[in-house]
């Protein structure tokens, strides 16, 4: 049970002193990535090859993927003791994958990384100088946004504005869950329960020292997008509602309008009612009235099912991911 009040000071610093070698854990969420993960393997290899004085291991979780993504990444772990997998039973998503990731993995620090090769692992050297320097948070940011689409591209600038304008922990922009967290960071987030994750908000949350890599985010290497539209507005939506209640401040200033409104057309119908004497027109007015009440109404309720169905599925306190497989993870990470 998390408690109100968490105390990090007992836990360790951002680095850890004395004399082992730091471990780092990459955490990489897989759906269908059969196209990508020979080649994503190979430079995850060559990255921890070209970096001294840090140990790596690499948390693959296979998000109920259909096609043969399990079956490389078993061979992989077959091969190398720093991989390891975690298959789910089905798909869960790409946050809760995450999120189980963070759970398993026993870094000094952990690198969140999308396994398509579009958060470079080169720039992982990068993040980890910036942890050594003292950073808790090392977030990769887009330095352009030229291999999205320019749908993509519009929807995140407005995705973006919109949550940075509810939410009271301000969320960098042009920001995706590609970032190295140390273990304080972690620590706290495993304490974080909630079923609707935002991971890029609740890291921002934590607090501590962040900052930022920029990089040039290239096009994903093979396969398709797991996002489709209807994911991406789910996304979204769990962004602004996880932290704002913004929207329901938003639905009293809509029924106060709608209130006043209503007001001063009584005020004019009585009037009209009494001091004219031909009075059958209004039917406009009528029409006008119910039907923007009858929008406002169902706009609060839309606005307040949303926030209850989180409730309704949190109070259910189900596990947040069920495992079907766990692969390498009892091997003690290599010197
Ligand atoms: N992913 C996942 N579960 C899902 C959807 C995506 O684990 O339900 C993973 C996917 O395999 C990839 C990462 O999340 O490693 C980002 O997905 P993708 O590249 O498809 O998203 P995009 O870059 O198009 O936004
Ligand atoms: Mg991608």
């Amino acid at each position: 049970m998390a408690t109100p009040l968490l105390d990090t000071t007992a836990t360790r610093a951002a680095v850890p002193t004395g004399g082992t070698v730091p471990l780092i854990s990459v955490v990489l969420p897989c759906f269908d990535e059969e196209d990508v993960l020979a080649e994503t393997l190979s430079r995850l290899s060559a990255m921890a090859a070209a970096q001294s004085g840090v140990r790596f291991e690499f948390v693959f979780v296979d998000d109920g993927s259909r096609d043969r993504t399990a079956a490389i990444l078993r061979d992989a772990a077959a091969r190398d003791d720093r991989i390891r997998l975690l298959r789910f039973a089905r798909n869960f998503g790409q946050q809760i994958a995450v999120t189980a990731g963070i759970e398993l993995a026993q870094g000094d620090a952990v690198v969140l990384m999308d396994a398509d090769l579009q958060d470079p692992p080169e720039v992982v050297a990068r993040m980890v100088d910036l942890w050594r320097d003292g950073f808790d948070v090392v977030y990769g940011t887009r330095s352009s946004r030229r291999a999205d689409s320019l749908v993509k591209r519009v929807t995140a600038r407005m995705f973006y504005a919109t949550i940075n304008r509810l939410s009271e922990v301000p969320i960098p922009s042009d920001t995706g869950d590609f970032r190295l967290m140390s273990r304080r960071v972690v620590d706290v987030l495993r304490q974080m329960p909630e079923r609707h994750r935002f991971i890029r908000g609740m890291v921002s949350w934590v607090g501590f020292r962040q900052t930022q890599v920029p990089y040039e985010r290239p096009e994903r290497f093979a396969g398709n997008t797991k996002y489709p539209l209807r994911k991406m507005i789910r996304f979204a939506a769990d962004g602004i509602l996880s932290f704002s209640i913004k929207p329901l401040q938003l639905s009293i200033a809509l029924g106060l309008l709608a209130a006043s409104l209503a007001l001063i057309g009584i005020g004019y119908a009585l009037f009209m009612r009494i001091f004219t004497s031909t009075w059958v027109e209004g039917w406009t007015a009528l029409m006008i009235a119910v039907l923007f009440m009858g929008g406002v109404q169902l706009l609060c309720l839309g606005i307040l099912g949303e926030y209850v169905g989180r409730i309704y599925s949190e109070v259910k306190r189900r596990p947040l991911y069920v495992i079907a497989e766990k692969l390498g993870f009892d091997e003690p990470p290599r010197e």
